[in-house]
């Protein structure tokens, strides 16, 4: 007879999570402390106790790659009978695509410099619980950017925009807008980082931004699109904690936290809002199956959960809404239409194609816009209309002045006057700056050593640091090739997409 062997007894999840973050760590012999941490004292954030930090979810190594790999075995057999059964032939329309090549140059690589930054912090932030938290969120954000990158992939054998992302994103005028923002989070302190990308990203505009791209994969057949964001969503709730706690954290600690996070909360508002422009756009016109409009999602998402629902508990601890909200709520009824004919005039020069909104998409838009679509914008697109069924289509030539903050060209109009374009002027040692509105300009002049040494895409032209003075010679640096930019109405993609419907009347089943 064999003895049994005493079992091993498992410890409570809240006692192994505390082994895990708090017990493992261990006080510094043959260093000092700013030694150890040297970035956690010059932004004038005040901690007095770091094992004030809770984190709700309490994951552990083991179960956080149990998880995961479940979520990627899922995801991946999603990929590839999508691949076998020629599945992109079931999207709505090819022109659905802009959305996505918007959503890999732009998007994915700041997964990927958020990934780079969380690992940073899991180094240098002081509290062992926050510094496993960001650990975590760091091996997330990889395995977002990678799971983004072999989603689309797939559209990359049939379609243009989406072979050089990664380089794009670095070199082309309308990324500049994202990567700058995160260029900026990634240069602040490691306190500002977490109130720009943890809270002001990751909480207060995450469903604005992702929600939209996520619904209009489901809405436009985009199966593989829908699978990696629904493989995100548990990561993506605990990075929605992981901000909140942050917050809540600092300005318990210390009186003197509290204006110290409210400038970064009016800062990074206002920066990451002006980036939704980009998502505005895309919501209102590149869907050929809308979801929501850009004012619905707006008010749904920020109004109501955020302004109604967080801001009243935060006043709590004596933080105000952000400094320039009220200009957001008063461009809703325009940011989209005003974003998205910036595209439309230099889609020559982008890794997408846009084209004018069909009469039925602009019976949508007036619906959906009716105190600002017919009146203002209708009869843009009409014009434009007509001009392209006489044979010509209209591209601007010639470079937009940009905003020194948000790298936007200057497009958006007065809150008060829409017939007025909203242009604000800086002096800083000597030299001007231009901003596009109130928010950028209060940014600008809150940092202008910063600011001034943005890399804005038209002056580095200008400058002759973009491959050369031509268009041509500018759109080869960019890696933009033939076809991937444009108009999308005889566009390579609209061809292929005609050619193969015409030879396959019934291509893939329908979901
Ligand atoms: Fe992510
Ligand atoms: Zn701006």
């Amino acid at each position: 007879m064999t003895q049994a062997m005493p079992r091993k007894r498992k410890l409570p999840l809240k006692e192994r999570y505390a082994l895990l973050t708090r017990d493992l760590d261990w006080q510094p012999s043959y260093v000092g402390k700013e030694q150890l941490y040297p970035y956690t004292s010059y932004e004038g954030i005040k901690v007095h106790d770091w094992d004030g930090w809770s984190d709700p979810f309490r994951l552990t190594v083991d179960a956080y790659y149990k998880y995961q790999a479940e979520k990627d075995k899922r995801l991946y057999a999603v990929l590839d009978s999508f691949a076998q059964s020629q599945g992109h032939l079931a999207l709505s329309d090819a022109s659905y695509l802009n959305a996505i090549k918007l959503f890999i140059q732009g998007v994915t690589p700041l997964e990927y410099a958020a990934h780079r930054h969380f690992a940073y912090l899991a180094r240098y932030l002081e509290g062992p619980a926050p510094r496993f938290a960001a650990l975590c969120q760091s091996v997330d954000e990889l395995r977002h950017a990678q799971t983004q990158i072999h989603t689309i992939s797939n559209y990359n054998k049939y379609y243009g925009g989406f072979h050089s992302w990664s380089k794009m994103h670095d070199r082309v005028w309308y990324l500049s807008v994202p990567k700058s923002l995160f260029d900026d989070a990634m240069s602040a302190g490691p306190f500002e980082f977490l109130i720009s990308i943890s809270f002001s990203f990751e909480y207060l505009l995450t469903n604005l931004l992702f929600v939209p791209f996520m619904s209009g994969a489901s809405f436009n057949g985009d199966m593989p699109t829908m699978s990696f964001g629904f493989s995100a969503q548990s990561d993506e709730s605990r990075h929605m904690t992981l901000g909140l706690e942050a917050i809540k954290f600092l300005l318990e600690q210390d009186e003197a936290n509290v204006p110290i996070i409210q400038g970064w909360i009016d800062k990074w508002f206002w920066r990451a809002y002006r980036m939704s422009a980009l998502v505005a756009g895309m919501m209102d016109y590149m869907l050929p199956k809308p979801v929501m409009s850009w004012k619905e999602a707006f008010e749904l998402y920020f109004e109501d959960q955020m302004l109604g629902g967080l801001f009243p508990d935060l006043d709590f601890y004596g933080i105000k809404p952000p400094r320039h909200v009220g200009d957001a709520i008063a461009e809703k009824d325009h940011l989209s239409h005003q974003v998205y004919k910036i595209l439309h005039n230099f889609s020559f020069a982008a890794a997408f194609t846009t084209s004018t909104p069909t009469e039925e998409h602009s019976r949508w838009l007036a619906s959906q816009y009716p105190d600002t679509y017919q009146q203002l914008y209708q009869p843009v697109w009409d014009r434009h209309r007509r001009i392209e069924a006489a044979g010509g289509r209209v591209f601007f030539q010639g470079l937009p002045q940009l905003c020194q903050v948000c790298q936007i060209p200057m497009a958006f109009t007065e809150t008060d006057d829409p017939a007025r374009i909203s242009f604000r002027r800086s002096d800083y040692r000597g030299e001007t700056f231009h901003t596009c509105s109130n928010g950028c300009q209060w940014v600008f002049e809150r940092e202008p050593e910063k600011y001034v040494q943005a890399w804005l895409p038209v002056h580095q032209i200008y400058q002759g640091h973009c491959g050369g003075p031509t268009v041509p010679d500018v759109l080869a640096w960019y890696g933009i090739q033939d076809g991937d930019n444009g108009e999308y109405q005889g566009s390579p993609d609209a061809r292929s997409w005609a050619d193969w419907h015409a030879s396959n009347p019934s291509p893939a089943p329908e979901r």
